[in-house]
């Protein structure tokens, strides 16, 4: 390294810029070891207090980005453009599960690098990998060959692409340096920059189930990973969306992989599941010129899901990494389910008023569907089924939701933290507003 590492981080501390040349020189001290742990563990913490500039960012975006394989899909035969789509993750959300196939069924390419779970937001990782045989951990061969034949190839993180990320958010994990703006958007785009992609959609949440709840902070993310991403000369269009609820009907592993086969084929959709993944699945198509604007995006999504071409994508996806080739016509045959079902009435009849998603997401993980440590195993089988959201109707005929656990203690011990979760109102049911909060984008 040219410039000692306590000498960078002793810039940061005392709140001063460092250079693009700097950065770079860090990022690859990070790579070959010459930083240690407790250096990047500093560096972390002076950025959490001093923050860094746009232009900061995005050198230490670029740096982390380059750190490894850089994905080149030009000399891959494709015949669209390359498009891929990120979430700052919430409780039931399982829009990737839907939107790459989609996409893919409209002519885009989607090979998607997708996390894990870790605390009350789950991970898309988690839930791709309760289909029994599917490798979420393939070779660049393999992932490069699934994306040719599917159109979309959902996989996790590869020690090859962004490799300093891997070691620094490993140390900001256990040092409380996670919620730093531009530690988080450097994160996530030297991730999304590696995989290669044309274009890119964001889902930044907000409110109690996302991981920067309030509309202030989860704007000052969107601003500045739609900045730094624009930068770095990705197209991208950046949608803030609310998390004040779970999204969709199921929360947990396999239960959401249900959920989004029913959506693919057209046996059951929630509406507000299905206005988040169509509002990012048709920016997607209009950033990558596969629709010529929004109304146009919107037609070419809805046929994709009526004409099964967006089903039958997903199931190409699942055989190309190794699952079960009926799996979107019997789910039942392959997804674990749980043994014990409970059914959990309100205290009283009325409108949920108010649902605590924050609360919904710990639930899953304490029925073993999360982790609270990096190294814990997750239950495919147990979650949560028919959850009610604001508005709906409760009674002695209308659960607040169904749960699936493991024992009937655990079940039993859910049923109380969920009626704790949900408030009950007298109604009347407020007017549904849209899920979609607000855009930043170019036009
Ligand atoms: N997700 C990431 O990949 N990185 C962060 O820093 C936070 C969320």
């Amino acid at each position: 390294m040219k410039n000692p590492p306590a000498e960078l981080i002793r810039r940061k501390r005392d709140g001063a810029s460092l250079t693009a040349d700097q950065i770079a020189d860090l990022v690859s001290g990070i790579v070959d070891g010459s930083v240690s742990d407790a250096q990047i563990a500093a560096f972390a913490m002076a950025v959490c207090f001093r923050g860094m500039t746009l232009e900061e960012c995005a050198a230490l975006t670029r740096a982390m980005a380059g750190s490894g394989t850089v994905l080149d899909w030009s000399g891959a035969g494709l015949d669209g453009p390359v498009l891929d789509k990120h979430s700052t993750g919430g409780v039931g959300d399982k829009v990737s599960l839907i939107l790459a196939p989609l996409v893919a069924a409209c002519g885009g390419f989607v090979p998607m690098i997708s996390g894990r779970g870790l605390g009350h937001t789950g991970g898309t990782l988690d839930k791709i990998g309760s289909i029994p045989g599917y490798d979420a951990a393939p070779d660049l061969d393999r992932f490069r060959a699934a994306v040719r034949a599917a159109g979309c190839a959902i996989v996790g993180q590869t020690a090859e692409l962004a490799p300093a990320d891997g070691r620094v958010y490993a140390i900001r994990d256990v040092t409380a340096t996670v919620d730093s703006i531009p530690l988080i958007t450097a994160s996530i785009l030297s991730k999304k920059l590696a995989a290669g992609p044309d274009a890119l959609v964001m889902d930044v949440k907000v409110g109690g189930g996302a991981v920067l709840p309030s509309l202030e902070t989860a704007t000052a993310l969107a601003e500045s990973l739609y900045a730094v991403a624009e930068g770095a000369g990705l197209r991208t269009v950046v949608l803030l969306t609310d998390m004040s609820g779970a999204l969709g009907f199921h929360v947990g592993n396999a239960l959401e992989v249900r959920e989004a086969i029913d959506v693919l084929t057209g046996r059951r959709r929630e509406a507000r599941l299905h206005e988040v993944t169509a509002a990012l699945a048709g920016e997607l198509l209009v950033l990558g010129g596969l629709a010529r604007d929004a109304a146009e995006a919107s037609r070419r999504v809805e046929r994709a899901l009526a004409s099964g071409t967006a089903a039958e994508r997903f199931a190409r996806m699942v055989v190309a990494l190794g699952g079960p080739g009926d799996l979107v016509e019997r789910p039942e045959r392959h997804l674990a389910r749980a043994p014990v079902e409970l059914p959990v009435l309100p205290d009283r009849a009325g409108v949920v008023g108010h649902v605590d998603a924050r609360a919904l997401g710990f639930l899953l993980l304490r029925l073993g569907g999360g982790r609270r440590r990096a190294d814990d195993a997750v239950d495919p089988a147990v979650g949560l089924v028919e959850v009610r959201g604001v508005g709906d109707a409760v009674g002695r005929d209308r659960p607040l939701a169904v749960i699936h656990a493991r024992s009937a203690a655990e079940a039993e011990a859910a049923a109380a933290t969920l009626r704790q979760a949900m408030t009950i109102t007298d109604g009347p049911a407020p007017a549904p507003v849209s899920p979609v909060i607000r855009r930043i984008g170019s036009q």
